[in-house]
């Protein structure tokens, strides 16, 4: 058995996003996954996004296989993007599971980080962006999403 690590009152902030709370944050979505500018950012890598189910799973040890793929096809996509918005020099994925893993919100979530050369991602502590610099950066994202058709 899988052992659930969110406390019992828990008010999941990604479930709220999922449900439209930080709208302007979104950068991209598919039926069942969304991808959102994060919170915390590492300040030589500002483009920080998570991407995640809308359905409430807590971890990758208990999501389903079709949610995996589902997650793991648009964190490709918003990849793409920061490649062509941010014309940063390559992509970090990291997805924790449990808290000795550094898991700190209980809902199965990818992190997508831009990288440059000799940046200090995994050296610099992350900070909390303001809410008006995430959506501005939100949209310069979505600017560099595949156009279909
Ligand atoms: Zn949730």
């Amino acid at each position: 058995m899988i052992s659930t690590h969110a406390p019992v009152d828990y008010r999941c902030p990604f479930c709220a996003i999922a449900g439209g709370a930080e709208v302007s944050c979104v950068v991209a979505q598919s039926p069942g996954a969304i991808a959102v500018i994060a919170l915390g950012q590492v300040p030589t890598n500002k483009g920080g996004l998570l991407v995640f189910p809308k359905e409430h799973i807590e971890s990758l040890l208990c999501a389903p296989e079709e949610t995996i793929a589902e997650c793991m096809a648009l964190s490709k996509l918003v990849a793409q993007a920061l490649v062509t918005s941010l014309t940063c020099e390559g992509v970090t994925l990291r997805q924790n599971n449990g808290p000795a893993s550094g898991q700190d919100v209980w809902h199965f979530h990818i992190h997508v980080v831009p990288r440059w050369k000799d940046d200090q991602w995994g050296k610099e502590s992350h900070q909390n962006m303001p809410e008006s610099e995430r959506v501005a950066l939100a949209e310069v994202i979505r600017g560099g999403l595949a156009t279909h058709g």
